[in-house]
């Protein structure tokens, strides 16, 4: 029997299994899914408090300004790329920006309303769509890889002692000694406490579970594409986004759109026009719909179950990559834990060979030659590369994928066989790792 069970591999559940795996105490995650990440939210990696103004959330923005906070050494400790870059907010008329301002103030957010000339030189692509416009900056705002957050988050859960099982589908919970937790293949696991951490399927786990919780969802299309010159930051305008993703000259325009079902479909877009607040030349070359789900009222939802143990920690809406770190600290302290004393809490970034000069190279490829073995010559990837992922749980070619190359890249034939290789050859990890 654990002591803590939580359903989902996502940001929430990865997040909180490592804050947890700070004390005495066994926790394990159970997901669906083959790998954690799996609502794959590759353009979204805006660690921005704010986002929880419009409309205003209390809970949600309480934890995205300290998650905002917190990001930069969190992510420091993780290994995880971020860049403090600020956003801006583009307001029509209507909008009280000297309202926001003083709400931002008053929650500790740094805010700024700028004339056009003055935001023009934060995002040289800036357009004005209309002179009554009023711009917003967020200075303490910056950008993630989402993917890698998630990644570097059970990584470092898995180290400190957090167990994973994936395809583990939680499908009811009964309780007694315990709650035990049985998934819809008929395995099942026990624990102390169970939280369900599981996003847009939050509100039917909750159901299963005996709790009466209904989420709704608003669907989100993207397109990214590369372009010559991509926002520097993020901007923000009425239901659209434009960012700048990880990888060279990659933005993506998302559009949020409401939504009745659970599976988003992308609407078309007619071609490639799209209409401000930034200019860009897009070529798309990838386009999807992804769901955000939020509580009625739009608020997130921290809430005990009937089942004793049970807790609902759900309906993250746009934010839960921002206030991740916030929430997950706030929920593993509220049990009043003991501390243990040998808590890993870095991890080593992986080696990304492509980013290093050439002199890094070399010497890396003097200690370790599966660092020159090129398996993929754009973007360039190597064997030693593809074998570190395996080693840190990609099992599965998309898994792989976004551990190894940025959003809208792929790596074909030549990534599955060197996985393969690396996957079948378990004498190579014996002798080598
Ligand atoms: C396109 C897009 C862009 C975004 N951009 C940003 C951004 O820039 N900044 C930001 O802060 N937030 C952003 N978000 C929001 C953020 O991604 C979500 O708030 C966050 O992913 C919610 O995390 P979660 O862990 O609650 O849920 P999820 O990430 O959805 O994870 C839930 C997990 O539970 C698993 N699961 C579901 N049902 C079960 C079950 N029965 N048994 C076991 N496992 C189950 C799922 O497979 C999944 O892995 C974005 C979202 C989208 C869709």
């Amino acid at each position: 029997m654990y002591d803590f069970l939580i359903i989902g591999g996502g940001v929430i559940g990865c997040a909180i299994a490592r804050e947890l795996s700070r004390f005495n105490a066994s926790v394990a995650v159970a997901e669906s899914g083959k790998d954690v990440c799996s609502s794959e939210v590759r353009t979204g990696g805006v660690v921005c408090a704010a986002r929880a103004l419009f409309p205003y959330r209390p809970s949600a923005v309480k934890y995205a300004a300290a998650g905002e906070k917190m990001f930069r050494s969190y992510s420091a400790a993780l290994g995880v790329t971020y860049r403090r870059t600020g956003c801006l907010y583009v307001c029509d008329d209507s909008f009280d920006a000297v309202r926001i301002t003083d709400k931002c103030n008053s929650l500790g957010i740094s805010c700024k309303t700028l004339a056009y000339d003055e935001a023009l030189r934060i995002e040289p692509h800036l357009m004005m769509r209309n002179e009554k416009e009023r711009y917003l900056y967020f200075p303490e705002a910056g950008l993630t890889d989402a993917c890698e957050f998630v990644f570097a988050l059970r990584e470092n859960a898995e180290i400190n002692g957090t167990h994973f099982y994936f395809g583990f589908e939680a499908e009811k919970a009964t309780d007694g000694e315990g709650v035990t937790v049985i998934s819809a293949d008929g395995r099942s696991i026990q624990a102390h406490h169970v939280i369900n951490c599981s996003g847009n399927n939050g509100g039917p786990v909750a159901r299963a579970f005996g709790d009466l919780i209904y989420l709704e969802h608003a669907a989100v299309n993207c397109v990214v594409s590369k372009c010559k010159q991509p926002p520097r930051i993020p901007v923000f305008c009425g239901n659209r986004s434009v960012l700048p993703c990880p990888g060279d000259s990659v933005a993506a325009v998302c559009e949020r759109v409401s939504s009745r079902r659970m599976v988003p479909e992308v609407i078309p877009y007619d071609g490639v026009s799209f209409e401000g607040p930034v200019e860009l030349a897009f070529e798309p070359v990838l386009r999807y719909a992804r769901l955000y789900s939020y509580a009625h009222g739009g608020d997130i939802i921290d809430r005990k179950g009937k089942l004793n143990g049970v807790r609902h920690v759900i309906g993250m809406d746009d934010m839960g990559i921002t206030l991740a770190p916030a929430l997950a600290m706030a929920v593993a302290r509220s049990y009043s834990l003991e501390k243990r004393c040998n808590f890993i809490s870095t991890r080593t970034k992986p080696v990304h060979v492509a980013a290093l000069s050439a002199s890094e190279r070399a010497a890396l490829v003097r200690k370790d030659k599966a660092y020159s073995s090129i398996v993929l010559a754009s973007p360039p990837v190597t064997e030693g590369e593809v074998r570190d992922a395996v080693l840190r749980g990609a099992d599965t070619i998309d898994g792989l994928e976004r551990r190894l190359l940025h959003v809208g890249e792929s790596g074909g034939a030549r990534l599955a066989a060197a996985m393969e290789r690396y996957c079948s050859d378990s004498g190579f990890f014996a002798k080598e790792v």
